[in-house]
């Protein structure tokens, strides 16, 4: 069955390609609006007939048709038909940050460019900023771009690589007696660049063809399968084991190269260990660990020799897991951008078993993602309070009074101090102006962090994986500044985010800056996020004590009130 997203994306290409190809702008705006509709609509769209479809603000009888098309045949013909008449690499451009469909079409229909290395050769030679529209900042940012694309080739973000690899074990399992994941999708790596898999035999290797699976010969070997799978440009690997070597090998595919070369104090390397014990127990990684001479190293911590230090001074037991968690903190509702109410998205967090909700919807300035004007945030206050009473009948549950404060320009809140006063908690974020030098960024970040009002640095680099960069900074500093500010670093669940980067956790702990896995829910599924903020904070070693969202109810409530009173702002 089609997504939500997955229907609004061909609606929205649609009308990016009707556009491009010069077609009625009567019609590209009926499917420019639908996709915003479809977007909002908070229920599962494929679910929907043609009656409940009509009934969405935006979608007239022409659109439902089509909608219903596309859910019936998983296709639309419209856009079959654009698409046969769009070269590839035009469509390539889409993906180019700062161009849009105006730019793409100069640059195919009045220049002829059709593929990606033709327009980069361009901007290298300096012939589009000479093009009347774009000029010298456009090229150069067209060039970054495609640069950063380039690298980002044939790589998947956590989400989609998890289910990739599922489908794949599901295809293997017809084949071997058993199958298994290794490399990083088992260490939750949060962008993953191999599906890496065990698939073991029992006395001799079948000959392994299925059509799904296209080999790449030239390297492969006997037992190191490599090569795609389907229509997925992600490198695949695959080894094929002898049952007896299975939790062996999956233990040597799953760590990082670096992991395995650690030695201990008889100048052995994990390598060589594990390389020496019996293959197919099922607690071989634990015995391995043992015999190297450490406790056991997670899955998740197998990236370099940082997990060897780290086991030293704390245990597996004191990691983040979910079933940790208490509260969920940064969510929207419809107030800002978010698809379900403030009820909704409060019943189904307590539902799932959470003490508490952070609301954080967008601030005022944020008129893209519709924030809140001030009568709009007193109106929400109302409105929690009363939910706070409604919803703790038969069992304590709180809603916290949060905002995501844009980070203005020159690093102020985006409200006057008596508006800031009135809220539980702040979320603070940079969403606009986001080319900036790494000198700049840090002084926007540092003077939010110092404002008293500030409890959360709200997804700090501003990246999107595989998508944009994310301005740069300087990290020490700023974590610095947020130990001396008691100012929480978030970590946005969002897999499109994962930011902070786990890597910065261990400095940020031992400077004693706590940590919140946020999942910036802009729906109640948006909640289980939260599992891929897990398991970049285990990555890192993200212990319960310090990730602000395990507090308890009432600890956070004492956390925000101590934290204000030393402030001076309660
Ligand atoms: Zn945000
Ligand atoms: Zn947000």
């Amino acid at each position: 069955m089609l997504s939500n997203e997955e229907i609004v994306e061909t609606i929205e290409l649609t009308s990016k390609l009707l556009e491009l190809h010069g077609e009625d702008e009567v019609r590209i705006k009926t499917y420019n609006n639908a996709a915003y509709n479809l977007d909002k609509f908070p229920g599962n769209l494929a679910s929907l007939d043609f009656g409940q479809l009509v009934q969405i603000q935006g979608i007239g009888k022409m659109m439902a048709g089509k909608i219903i098309e596309l859910i019936n045949t998983n296709k639309l013909k419209e856009l079959e038909e654009l698409l046969a008449m769009t070269p590839k690499g035009v469509l390539d451009m889409f993906r180019i940050k700062g161009l849009g469909v105006k730019k793409i079409k100069i640059l195919w229909k009045d220049f002829d460019y059709t593929s990606l290395e033709d327009l980069q050769m361009a901007c290298k030679n300096g012939i589009i900023a000479k093009i009347k529209g774009f000029g010298e900042k456009t090229q150069a940012g067209i060039l970054e771009s495609l640069i950063f694309l380039k690298a980002q080739q044939g790589k998947l973000r956590m989400d989609k690589a998890l289910v990739l690899a599922d489908k794949i074990i599901e295809r293997l399992k017809k084949h071997f007696i058993k199958v298994a994941h290794a490399g990083q999708i088992r260490r939750q790596s949060e962008v993953v660049e191999c599906l890496t898999f065990i698939a073991a035999f029992q006395e001799e290797l079948p000959t392994f063809s299925d059509s799904g699976f296209i080999q790449d010969k030239t390297i492969s070997s006997p037992f190191n399968w490599r090569g795609k799978f389907a229509e997925f440009s992600i490198p695949i690997e695959i080894k094929f084991v002898s049952l007896d070597d299975f939790s062996k090998k999956q233990f040597i595919y799953t760590a990082h190269p670096d992991h395995l070369k650690q030695r201990n104090s008889d100048n052995k390397t994990l390598y060589t260990i594990a390389h020496g014990c019996n293959g197919n127990e099922p607690d071989f990684e634990e015995k391995v660990y043992a015999k190297f001479g450490v406790p056991f190293i997670i899955p998740e911590m197998r990236e370099n020799n940082n997990a060897f230090e780290w086991i030293t001074k704390n245990k597996n037991e004191d990691l983040i897991n979910w079933n940790s968690l208490k509260g969920i903190l940064h969510n929207h509702s419809t107030y800002s951008d978010g698809k379900h109410s403030l009820e909704e998205m409060a019943s189904y967090c307590k539902s799932l078993g959470f003490e508490y909700l952070g609301i954080a919807d967008h601030s005022q300035t944020a008129s893209y993602a519709n924030g809140l004007l001030i009568t709009k945030v007193q109106q929400q206050h109302q409105e929690i309070e009363q939910l706070n009473k409604k919803l703790s009948i038969d069992k304590p549950f709180r809603i916290f009074k949060g905002i995501e404060s844009d980070i203005l320009g020159d690093g102020s809140l985006d409200y006057p101090d008596e508006i800031l006063a009135s809220f539980d908690f702040i979320v603070a974020s940079i969403h606009s102006n986001l080319s900036m030098n790494s000198t700049k960024a840090t002084e926007r970040l540092i003077k939010a962090i110092e404002n008293p009002y500030t409890t959360i640095l709200g997804h700090p680099s501003g990246r999107l994986l595989l998508s944009r960069q994310g301005y740069p900074f300087d990290y020490p500093t700023v974590i610095d500044c947020c130990a001396e500010n008691q100012v929480v670093i978030e970590i946005n669940a969002s897999p499109y985010r994962l930011d902070l980067d786990w890597r910065w956790i261990e400095y940020a702990l031992e400077k004693n800056v706590m940590l919140s896995i946020n999942p910036d829910a802009h729906e109640m599924q948006g909640y289980f996020d939260m599992h891929f903020g897990v398991a970049v904070a285990r990555k890192g070693g993200l212990v319960k004590k310090m990730t602000l969202n395990a507090y308890s109810a009432s600890e956070f409530e004492l956390y925000l009130q101590e934290r204000k009173q030393k402030k001076g702002i309660n």
